[in-house]
């Protein structure tokens, strides 16, 4: 795409950048440049951008990239960052809570425990965005996003606003998609509205220091990573598949598969997209061989090889 085939470019109020690189906003701090981005300034701006972008023209919508690779090569399309924006949070209902899609995971859980609602505590240490969340079906500690989600609202590559019901979507272990019978359109979360229970909201909190407490005790959080690279396969624990191949510590470049939890590959400094995915392909051809499991990966890869 060519900037001067964006309709009505004027009347847009965001921010247009060039060859951003994804190593500042993905967790990983690693992988290629996105050919163009948007900073939307508030959602009015954001339907109009979209819409006004040529078909074709490939999107990806980022919250903090805590579960994304972009290929060196890079991501040749827009992307569009929405965490600046659709941040807000509020109380709807008597258990209800609306959230921007660009909002942090974590603001919910402590939102709510703060208003005496119950069971959004698990995305306490979920370190992305609501969007992510939704498109995840971000879980831990028995907690799942769609399990509490009532209500969302899409935005359509035509602009266009809907607000789906859960029922519009196949949801399964971090895998959301639109139910075939829904009408089909490229669409994106721009919020959700959350139906929680009344309870604790000190129990609450209590459940958030415990969650934080065993990440901070098994995850090597002081290290770029992007949470559990691989789904768990039925039954069994990736970790624990990748461990038994001897493959904790195992350094390809400057990445290597955490000593501490084997299900994550942590950016030792200076790391490629290609030195991640070379480990995550390992990891895959060691258990395969050794087990017979084909590990599936749950962070996203997205872009071209360098
Ligand atoms: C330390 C650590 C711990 C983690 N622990 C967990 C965990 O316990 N459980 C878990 O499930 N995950 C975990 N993760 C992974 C990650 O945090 C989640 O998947 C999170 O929900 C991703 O949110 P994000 O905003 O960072 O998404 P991004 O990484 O920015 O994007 C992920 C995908 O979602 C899409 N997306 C983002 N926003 C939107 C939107 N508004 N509309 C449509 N699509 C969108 C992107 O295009 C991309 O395909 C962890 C990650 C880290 C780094």
């Amino acid at each position: 795409m060519n900037m001067a085939e964006i309709r009505h470019p004027n009347a847009l109020r965001g921010r247009w950048l060039e060859n951003e690189p994804m190593a500042k906003h993905v967790s990983w701090r690693a992988g290629g440049t996105a050919k163009r981005a948007y900073l939307p300034a508030d959602r009015a701006d954001l339907a109009l951008m979209i819409a006004g972008l040529p078909a074709g023209e490939p999107i990806m919508f980022v919250g903090l990239g805590s579960n994304l690779l972009v290929r060196d090569g890079g991501f040749p399309g827009t992307v569009v960052f929405v965490h600046s924006v659709l941040g807000s949070i509020e109380r709807v209902g008597a258990q209800a809570i609306r959230v921007g899609a660009g909002a942090a995971s974590p603001k919910l859980a402590r939102f709510a425990a703060l208003h005496d609602l119950v069971g959004a505590e698990f995305l306490a240490g979920v370190p992305g965005t609501i969007g992510g969340a939704l498109a995840m079906n971000a879980g831990c500690y028995g907690g799942e996003t769609w399990r509490i989600v009532c209500e969302v609202t899409t935005l359509g590559r035509d602009g266009s606003f809907m607000t789906r019901s859960p029922d519009d979507y196949e949801i399964g272990y971090r895998h959301v998609a639109l139910h075939p019978r829904t009408s089909a359109r490229e669409e994106w979360f721009v919020d959700a509205t959350f139906l929680l229970e009344a309870g604790s909201g000190v129990e609450g909190r209590a459940r958030i220091k415990d969650f934080l407490a065993r990440r901070i005790a098994t995850q090597p959080l002081n290290q770029p990573n992007a949470g559990s690279v691989f789904r768990n396969p039925p039954g069994d624990y990736a970790a624990r598949l990748i461990e038994a191949c001897g493959l904790k510590g195992h350094r390809v470049g400057n990445a290597a598969i955490s000593a501490k939890h084997a299900n994550f590959i942590v950016n030792l400094g200076g790391a490629r997209a290609a030195d991640i995915e070379a480990l995550i392909e390992l990891a895959q051809q060691n258990v395969r061989a050794h087990s017979g499991i084909g590990l599936e990966c749950e962070v996203r890869i997205v872009g071209e090889p360098a």
